[in-house]
């Protein structure tokens, strides 16, 4: 493994397939250098939700996160790259798109907290986006490869 090879969840939620933003959150993800080893369009049911969101059982918004990310589709991804957790939260933004800065995601796609668009594993809490990918991903649904212009994103390859 070399540094470059750490693994995120990231989904487009609910709102951003509706609002056919899932090209841009790819593209933005893509441009940065990430490489896609995983995808999934997919609706999640309430036992995946609740799993999912376990963390934020029993407070006030639960439910309705609940009821949202089940309410469509999603596209839940896999991406990989140096620091990839980290770096991907720092262009998603601040959790509420009112208080998220412009040129993050949520900070050009959102307004509302309920509704922010995209879904990244949280990089403060060790080993969330190992337990993420478990949950929605089999082993043989990644895949392994080089993207072309590794060696022009990193220094060392
Ligand atoms: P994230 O890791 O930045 O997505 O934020 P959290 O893990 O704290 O919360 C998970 C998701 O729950 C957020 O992305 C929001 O969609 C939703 N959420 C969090 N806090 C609130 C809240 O106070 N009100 C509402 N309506 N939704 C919330
Ligand atoms: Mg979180």
């Amino acid at each position: 493994m070399s540094h470059h090879d750490e693994r995120t969840f990231v989904m487009a939620k609910p709102d951003a397939v509706q609002r056919g933003l899932v090209g841009e959150i790819v593209s933005r993800l893509e441009d940065r250098g990430l490489k896609l080893v995983g995808a999934k369009f997919m609706q999640i049911d309430e036992d995946l939700a609740h799993e999912h969101y376990g963390e934020h059982e029993g407070k006030p918004f639960f439910d309705g996160l609940v009821e949202f990310i089940t309410s469509g589709p999603v596209m839940a991804m896999v991406w990989e790259g140096a620091d990839a957790t980290r770096q991907v939260r720092q262009m998603m933004g601040a959790t509420d798109p009112a208080e998220a800065a412009p040129g993050t995601i949520r900070g050009d796609y959102g307004l509302d907290l309920g509704h922010n668009v995209i879904h990244g594993s949280d990089n403060e809490d060790p080993g969330a986006n190992e337990r993420e990918i478990e949950l929605f991903f089999d082993d043989e649904e990644l895949v392994e490869y080089d993207r072309a212009d590794a060696e022009w994103v990193y220094e060392d390859t």
